[in-house]
């Protein structure tokens, strides 16, 4: 009954790797969202996903030949607590196709479920696979979304909520917290072969470095300095960057209590759980650097070289995340900014502005972009607390322009590129939520839509851009597990 090629390399992994496991039934599935275009680019065929074969294997109820479910084990620092055994406690990995992972979440218990019951409600479901869809059409390293399903079922959070399953498209599950499971375990042999099998499967150039364990970890710090420089670029706060959801590959992963910046604010924390701030906007990246060295201490065993080079190599590589980073961070805002090269000074400046005035991030530099069109100036300059304020930051905006010696058109290139109109605003997010929980589906589908084009100017889509009104502001976002 498939149309789906299923690969199972992980399932190829010793035992200790994982628990096999098969999903719970779901009574009475319907779809949410199939994810048409996904599964074009995996070379799945979307008419199966959208028959009643196709259903059964979203809700969890039959398996296609090739599948081979199981849950992975993991560990992880979460809010800088050491937890020794996490892993998949609601979802399951099938099997791989075309490279990629294809993983149920909520699709019932698993041994690793602790107290947990195993199911996601719809709204957690809602809100991953508009955020992840959204950040890949923002050119963000992501997980995907290839379906949404009712399972027909509720669930009990806070209230009784509609259960559903998402099915996530990741590069692959294995986290920080992978290898520090094995660490933790004194696992010599399962961290070498869950490193063997990262590098083969993700970083295939470190196996002719000299030192291929060193040339993997840079390798992760690499893309996580991307990442993170990313992630600011556009005011995403993730909200639990524990080491169970720093996912190897450079993905982002895991979109739990994530938000969307609006007024600017470099320490804004929206998770109801993060208390002391420990994620917020501007500590991503110093949480992103303690992660990395979580996973620099879990490969010290398999360094292969005595302790002290094993410490000097980690250590050095660990360096190369601030630089990293900072320079990427640095081109991305000089990008948004319009200028050919970063300039650190204005950039602190426009920092500066951007909090004392509460500036909407997003508006800041799509109004900038559009300056020259419609009444774009002015809804710029309303953007301040007063007018002086914005012809001050506008006359040193381009001071810089001329400074740097970029053409009008090449800046204005830039700019359109880089600055997108629509993200997924939290009120529209939690609207599209609202909606789901009871059954209606069209303002995510609406919201999806949009959310594929963030840099175009679309018909009829004003309202997405817009702040919420006072009474829309969502003030914390929840986990919802
Ligand atoms: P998260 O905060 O989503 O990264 O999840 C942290 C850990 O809690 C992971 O091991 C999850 O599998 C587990 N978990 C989260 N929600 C549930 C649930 N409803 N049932 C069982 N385990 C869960
Ligand atoms: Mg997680």
């Amino acid at each position: 009954m498939t149309s789906i090629p299923f690969n199972n390399s992980y399932a190829a992994l010793p035992d200790v790797f994982y628990t096999k496991q098969s999903p719970a039934p779901s009574p009475d599935p319907t779809h949410i969202m199939v994810n048409d275009d996904l599964a074009a680019e995996l070379g799945i065929d979307a008419a199966f996903l959208h028959s009643d074969t196709g259903l059964a294997m979203l809700a969890g109820n039959a398996m296609p030949k090739g599948a081979d479910p199981l849950a992975m084990v993991y560990a992880g620092h979460q809010f800088g607590g050491w937890s020794p055994q996490l892993g998949d406690g609601r979802a399951l990995l099938l099997g791989e196709v075309s490279g990629y992972d294809i993983q149920l979440k909520g699709s019932g218990r698993t041994p690793y479920s602790r107290g947990g019951d195993g199911k996601a409600a719809v709204g957690p479901v809602i809100r991953e696979y508009i955020v992840s869809e959204a950040m890949h059409a923002l050119g963000v390293p992501t997980t995907r979304a290839l379906a949404a399903v009712t399972t027909g079922a509720d669930v009990i959070r806070e209230t009784r909520l509609p259960g559903a399953i998402i099915t996530r498209v990741a590069k692959s599950h294995i986290r920080v917290g992978t290898f520090q499971y094995f660490y933790a375990n004194n696992d010599k042999t399962a961290l070498q072969t869950l490193a063997d099998y990262v590098i083969d499967r993700h970083y295939p150039e470190a196996r002719k470095a000299e030192n291929p364990i060193q040339a993997f970890y840079a390798g992760v710090i690499a893309r996580q300095a991307k990442l993170i420089a990313l992630w600011m670029k556009f005011g995403f706060i993730h909200g639990v960057m524990n080491t169970d959801n720093c996912q190897v590959a450079g993905e982002t992963i895991d979109y739990g209590p994530c938000a969307f910046m609006d007024a600017f604010d470099p320490m804004k924390v929206f998770s109801s759980i993060d208390g002391q701030g420990r994620y917020a906007w501007g500590r991503q990246p110093q949480m992103a650097h303690w992660n990395l060295t979580r996973l620099g201490e879990a490969l010290s065993p398999i360094w292969g070289s005595d302790e002290d080079t094993t410490v000097e190599g980690i250590e050095t590589s660990l360096e190369n995340f601030g630089v990293a980073f900072t320079a990427h961070f640095q081109n991305e805002f000089a990008l948004k900014l319009g200028l050919n090269a970063p300039n650190a000074q204005f950039q602190e400046i426009t920092f500066q502005t951007m909090t004392a005035h509460a500036v909407d991030f997003t508006l800041f530099f799509s109004h900038l972009r559009r300056l020259n069109t419609d009444d774009h100036r002015t809804r710029f300059t309303d953007l301040f607390n007063d007018k002086s304020a914005a012809d001050t930051w506008l006359a040193q905006w381009h001071e810089a322009k001329k400074e740097s010696g970029i053409a009008p058109d090449d800046s204005q290139a830039l700019m359109d590129a880089a600055n997108p109109i629509y993200i997924p605003r939290n009120h529209r997010v939690e609207a599209a939520i609202q909606a789901g929980t009871t059954g209606d589906y069209a303002p995510m589908r609406r919201l999806n839509r949009i959310l594929q084009n963030p840099y175009e100017q679309q018909k009829d889509a004003d309202k997405y851009e817009e702040v919420p009104k006072p009474e829309e502001v969502v003030q914390q976002t929840f986990c919802g597990t």
